[in-house]
């Protein structure tokens, strides 16, 4: 059984995965989706809004905005922060953005991008309003979800029987993935594991290629919006997981 770290910053994690069953690492990558919780904008209190825009557009493009989310959020059950907007366009159009959002109770919940619109004000247009930001979860609202990308794929195998073929420029080039490279005139899989299956590759040179599956061998990929880094979303996926079947223990433990 072995985990290895293929990339991993702040906003990205992949990592390959063998001996473990595909159902437990499929599980991580919907936990990481509908399970982890973040924080998002729930309720809106509008003070004034003399824009153009409902109050209901408003706070539905405001729920949509990503929040920071710190770990220590994850330990609790319900939390809830306040945000406040107050902005004006003097002279001439201005656009309130996501930056406009200022945190009162934590200075780090805010949004993980300041450069997200979210109305523009014509001159002497006002909008102030209490934003209040609540833990939720990815299965009750997509805006809850900290991923914009949670995949499982197998492990490609890719096997070369002529590097040497006259077809090595044309192979490079159909792939959509870069994975192919010719190194002193040699064709070489440089990058596998970015194999898509897609096989387009194939259709150059069914002949000399093979790509196939690793057996027991899988890539999960995770990729963050923001509101939390990508290894603690991972991280609180699988103990979310362990958490669930410990009660799923008990209740069989009363059979
Ligand atoms: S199957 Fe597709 S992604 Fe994979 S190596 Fe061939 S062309 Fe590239």
């Amino acid at each position: 059984m072995a985990v290895d770290v293929l990339e991993k910053d702040k906003l990205n994690l992949t990592i390959k995965i063998e001996g473990y069953p595909l159902d437990l690492i499929n599980g991580l990558r919907r936990y990481a989706m509908s399970e982890v919780p973040t924080l998002a904008v729930e309720d809106v209190v509008f003070i004034e809004n003399s824009s153009l825009v409902y109050d209901e557009i408003v706070a539905h493009r405001l729920g949509l905005v990503p929040l920071k989310t710190p770990k220590k959020y994850l330990e609790m059950e319900d939390a809830q922060l306040m945000l406040v907007l107050d902005a004006s366009a003097e002279d001439s159009v201005r656009t309130v953005y996501s930056g406009d959002l200022v945190p009162v109770e934590d200075k780090e919940v805010k949004p993980v991008s300041n450069e997200i619109p979210i109305i523009k004000l014509a001159p002497k247009q006002n909008i102030k309003l209490e934003a209040y930001a609540r833990l939720g979860k990815g299965k009750k609202h997509s805006k809850y979800s900290p991923t914009s990308k949670s995949i499982v794929k197998p492990t490609p195998l890719i096997n070369i029987k002529n590097a040497k073929t006259d077809k090595a420029k044309q192979i490079v080039d159909s792939c959509p993935r870069n994975v192919f490279e010719i190194i002193n005139g040699n064709l070489v899989a440089k990058n596998p594991y970015a194999c898509t299956f897609c096989e387009e590759c194939l259709k150059v040179d069914r002949e000399n290629l093979e790509i196939s599956e690793k057996p027991g061998s899988y890539i999960l990929s995770i990729e963050s919006i923001g509101q939390l880094e990508a290894k603690d979303i991972i991280l609180e996926s699988a103990s979310l997981i362990i958490k669930d079947l410990d009660e799923f223990n008990k209740g069989l433990e009363a059979l």
